[in-house]
């Protein structure tokens, strides 16, 4: 898809060399598949630098930025307290491969903001902690199916890449090639915010469920909240069935309060799985839960799970770094109102541009969707038209604003970010709301 554009043409040269190199020795240029920019066509810009609320591209133009790296930056880029935190551990050595202070001090930190996480281990990545966690949850109850929610992304282990849309009382059909079919069959998928279909399969499937993993609020089909009651439903279900509740909280966890979306909501469930802003910006996941479950795991117990670089010193210490920054009095609330001014001023953009736009946010993620209705679950999320959002994300690249590169994805707030950063982005949305549909009428009326 080409996004022809008039006027303001940001110098992409170098962005573009980089790419037309990087695809000669990486599949598609990039090392995770988003980044390509396929969902809005174009090319990646390469980022030479970031500060604050601010990326700056190889080819020297700048951003205002809500990608944070897909969500860890809570902080903001380069945060003084947290480079000098990596700086100063990395004089001490990279990796010992021997238990080191900073994962008590972590681990510390962490049970302190999620009550349920009795024991926690960490990981270096979210996709190590979903798996993990699903393979704990099978060893304690004895159980191989799994149930999670369309449009639910919990990393790319193969149970978890399940063809979102099966029908509710269906077995999964593999989402990649590659996977094989038995792993897939052992995923039930049935769509997000609806108990009625998690019910029907847990009772299409008495007693053979391990576990059900859940996004407490939906951040990689956009953001979706959830429905008043959904998640109490999920504790209920799972607790009379005595399948294990796992929340995802890699997204969402120290995002939508310090202790995540069950602190929000107040959902106590049996194992959570953490990451991004855990490791503040260098890669950590986690997984931790009931102390009965987590006993389990080796070398308490005879669930395998193992990492050359887990609690790696340099990510404990920007993950201690960063969590302790938002320990800080009034964080959430700050974070709150700026994201506010954000999506209610993206709304009122749009209604004054008259384009069709529905905004989700909870706390600091949110996502704009192109489309009239509610979203509520992905059916409803993909209805939205990307084609609009694929126009609109260049222009506001053009106007110097750094969205996600695709509609199905957050926006993150940071504590980076101002009140002239969230202005001049309204300022930039109400020219880019206005480029959409007046490319539109232009190509209706050729
Ligand atoms: C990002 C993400 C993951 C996977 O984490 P990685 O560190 O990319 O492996 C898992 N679950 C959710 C909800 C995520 O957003």
């Amino acid at each position: 898809m080409s996004v022809p554009r008039e006027g303001l043409a940001a110098r992409t040269q170098r962005s573009e060399a980089l790419f037309a190199e990087a695809q000669k020795h990486l599949p598609g240029g990039v090392d995770s598949p988003v980044r390509a920019f396929r969902g809005v066509g174009g090319t990646p810009r390469f980022i030479a630098r970031a500060k604050g609320s601010a990326v700056w591209d190889e080819d020297g133009n700048h951003y205002v930025d809500y990608l944070a790296s897909w969500g860890p930056l809570i902080a903001g880029h380069a945060h003084p307290g947290v480079v000098a935190a990596i700086q100063e551990a990395a004089t001490r050595g990279t990796s010992y491969g021997a238990p080191t202070q900073a994962e008590v001090e972590l681990a510390q930190l962490v049970k302190q903001a999620f009550p349920s996480i009795e024991l926690v281990r960490f990981v270096s990545s979210g996709t190590e902690a979903t798996m993990t966690a699903l393979r704990l949850a099978r060893a304690f109850t004895g159980r191989d199916l799994i149930l999670k929610f369309d449009g639910g992304y919990h990393g790319h282990a193969d149970g978890l890449l399940v063809q979102a849309g099966s029908g509710p009382l269906t077995l999964g059909a593999p989402d990649s090639p590659g996977v094989p079919a038995v792993a897939a069959a052992q995923t039930l998928s049935v769509p997000y915010n609806d108990v009625v279909a998690a019910r029907d399969a847990l009772a299409a499937h008495p007693r053979q469920v391990a576990a059900v993993i859940v996004e407490p609020v939906a951040g990689n089909m956009g953001v979706i909240p959830p429905a008043p009651g959904f998640l109490e439903h999920l504790r209920e279900l799972t607790r009379a069935d005595g399948a294990l509740l796992i929340f995802d909280e890699v997204i969402t966890g120290f995002r939508v309060a310090l202790g995540g979306a069950q602190e929000r909501f107040r959902i106590r469930p049996d194992l959570t799985c953490l990451g991004k802003i855990v490791g503040g910006g260098l890669p950590v996941g986690a997984y931790g839960g009931r102390a009965d479950i987590m006993q389990q795991i080796s070398p308490l117990g005879p669930v395998y799970q193992a990492g050359t670089l887990s609690g790696n010193p340099l990510a404990m210490a920007a993950g201690l770094a960063t969590l302790r920054l938002l320990t800080e009095p009034g964080v959430y609330d700050h974070l709150e109102r700026l994201s506010a001014r954000l999506t209610d001023g993206l709304g009122n953009a749009a209604l004054s541009a008259g384009v069709a736009y529905t905004t989700n946010r909870v706390g600091s993620m949110f996502t704009g969707f192109f489309c009239p209705e509610p979203v509520t679950d992905y059916a409803s999320a993909k209805a939205a038209d990307t084609r609009r959002y694929a126009r609109f994300f260049h222009a506001m690249l053009e106007h110097g604003v750094y969205l996600a590169p695709s509609q199905f994805e957050a926006g993150f707030v940071s504590l980076a970010h101002t009140e002239a950063d969230i202005d001049a982005t309204l300022a930039a949305a109400a020219e880019a709301f206005g480029e959409v549909t007046s490319r539109e009428s232009r190509v209706a009326g050729e």
